[in-house]
């Protein structure tokens, strides 16, 4: 049996999961190895084989998944409720990988960290804000930092949605799901989030933003 490459793609399955851009072993011991290769090759992988499964012979089988995203409402009912869930884990998933480094941590700088101050106050405020965003929260989701068209603010979504769904730009998001931390803090999901912040790329964050406050 052929084992398919990461960021292969195959006829007729237009949607692929993405390459990681470090090894799976990279953010320990903030993210351990066994999470990032289940959560990236399996849960991920499995998210991409649902919407490629669920477009196939659709004419909406070729669009980018964020134009689906954003125009879920052209979608008929059955198709709307698989690309907002699988469609979203897909999307959320990829800029989640590409918001971590190695490398990363420290604070923001430049015409982010003036947005930031403007929205929060403080980086300090952004982190204590958005460590908190999921408290109270039932079952799984993500926490966000998007520019929801007038600036910077700190949302949840439910399950996978996106914030494309709302019209919003995600500058940051991260999976508050157990699969994304249980193994490495257990239950203790502010550990995760503290952790977070050693492995965030604020240059990719900055990038996001560049592009939607030009
Ligand atoms: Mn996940």
């Amino acid at each position: 049996m052929r084992i398919r490459d990461p960021g292969a793609t195959i006829p007729g399955m237009p949607h692929v999961l993405p390459s990681l851009p470090y090894a799976y072993d990279a953010l320990a011991p903030t993210i351990d190895e066994l999470t990032m290769r289940m959560h990236h090759g399996k849960h991920h992988d499995a998210y991409v084989a649902s919407l490629n499964g669920a477009l196939a012979g659709t004419r909406w089988a070729d669009r980018p998944v964020d134009d689906l995203l954003a125009g879920l409402d052209e979608l008929p009912g059955p198709l709307r409720a698989v690309v907002r869930e699988a469609g979203g884990a897909h999307a959320n998933h990829s800029l989640l990988w590409e918001s971590m480094t190695p490398s990363g941590g420290g604070d923001p700088n430049g015409r982010l960290d003036l947005a930031i101050a403007d929205a929060f106050g403080s980086v300090g405020e952004l982190r204590r804000r958005f460590n908190t965003a999921a408290d109270g929260r039932p079952g799984c989701g993500w926490i966000w930092l998007v520019h929801d068209g007038t600036g910077l603010a700190i949302t949840w979504t439910q399950n996978h949605e996106s914030p494309l769904a709302r019209r919003h730009t995600p500058l940051l998001g991260v999976d508050v799901w157990e699969h994304a931390y249980y193994l490495r803090h257990q239950n203790r999901r502010a550990d995760y989030l503290e952790a977070f912040w050693h492995v965030v790329s604020w240059d990719r964050v900055s990038d996001r933003y560049a592009k939607v406050a030009a």
